[in-house]
């Protein structure tokens, strides 16, 4: 054999060994592999097992045009007079807001954009009414209203007539007028919500009384579509609604910018009277005490 046939001799060999299948390598004298790894690599590959997590993806509302009411969040209400969650027993049936606690003086602030008066009434004692259009997002294109109700407050900012205010902008403070003047009762912001079809009903809501309005179970199911199934966010009390009235914490969390962090109160009386929000709600999109963010 000439240096020239060898080389292509040996080129030829080399070449047949690259490109021919496993089996016929095998066979090639000199090159056996073992039988485990002829079949290894004739059998498909085994499927990759995946692990899949249920895990809540992170919640954020998509239209935040909401604001928090407080510009410090202390949690809810708990004293002797009671518990300030929302639907909590009362001598009059069931609680129909929310109290969120909150040393007297402290600024109260509009929840969104519209028109606000105040008033005296009783029982609710100094109150700021808010009225504005419900975000596209959990009003639909159907011009649903929210009536925000604040109460119980020590000073007013709106006059008593319609005054335009803008989301976040101080509508008064919180006091202990009305039924929470009580030793007992530690002072609160006591906030209600009431959903109307259109804003002629919402500047007509009395906040009183059993009237009940279709609106709040279109304004549930887009509540429901866009943030309590996403953010899988519930009550441990399962309802979030009474007749024409709403949870505010819930709408809030849906779709207000984020809130202040929950913080311990620094006087010891009110620091008894604190119930975390977690205490009351679950969600698997973001942290309850918290809030989205
Ligand atoms: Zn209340």
């Amino acid at each position: 054999m000439s240096s020239r046939e060898a080389l292509v001799c040996s080129a030829l060999a080399l070449s047949c060994f690259a490109s021919c299948s496993a089996s016929e390598t095998g066979k090639l004298e000199g090159f056996h592999l073992p039988a485990a790894v002829v079949s290894a690599a004739t059998e498909p590959a085994p499927e990759l097992k995946k692990v899949v997590v249920a895990e809540t993806p992170k919640f954020t509302p998509k239209d935040p045009q909401l604001a928090y009411v407080l510009g410090q969040d202390l949690g809810i209400r708990s004293d002797e007079g009671g518990k300030g969650y929302f639907l909590a027993p009362r001598a009059h049936g069931k609680h129909n807001g929310i109290d969120f606690l909150a040393p007297v003086g402290t600024p109260v602030l509009a929840a969104c954009s519209g028109k606000a008066r105040s008033d005296e009434r009783g029982g609710y004692g100094r109150v700021v009414q808010l009225v504005c259009r419900m975000p596209n997002s959990l009003g639909g294109n159907e011009g649903l209203h929210a009536s925000f109700f604040y109460a119980h407050l020590d000073k007013a900012v709106p006059p008593k007539g319609w005054v335009h205010v803008e989301a976040g902008q101080k509508l008064g403070t919180v006091g202990k007028t009305g039924n929470a003047s009580g030793p007992k009762i530690k002072p609160h912001l006591h906030l209600e919500l009431i959903i109307r079809g259109s804003q002629e009903d919402a500047l007509a809501e009395t906040h009183s009384g059993v009237v009940k309005d279709a609106a709040n179970d279109r304004f549930l199911e887009l509540l429901a579509d866009e943030c309590l199934e996403p953010a899988k966010f519930a009550s441990v009390h399962g309802e979030i609604r009474r007749d024409r009235r709403a949870d505010p914490f819930v709408v809030l969390m849906c779709a207000a910018k984020p809130k202040p962090d929950l913080t311990e109160p620094s006087d010891d009386k009110l620091k008894v009277a604190q119930i975390r929000w977690s205490e009351h709600y679950t969600a698997g999109g973001f942290e309850v005490d918290r809030g989205p963010r």
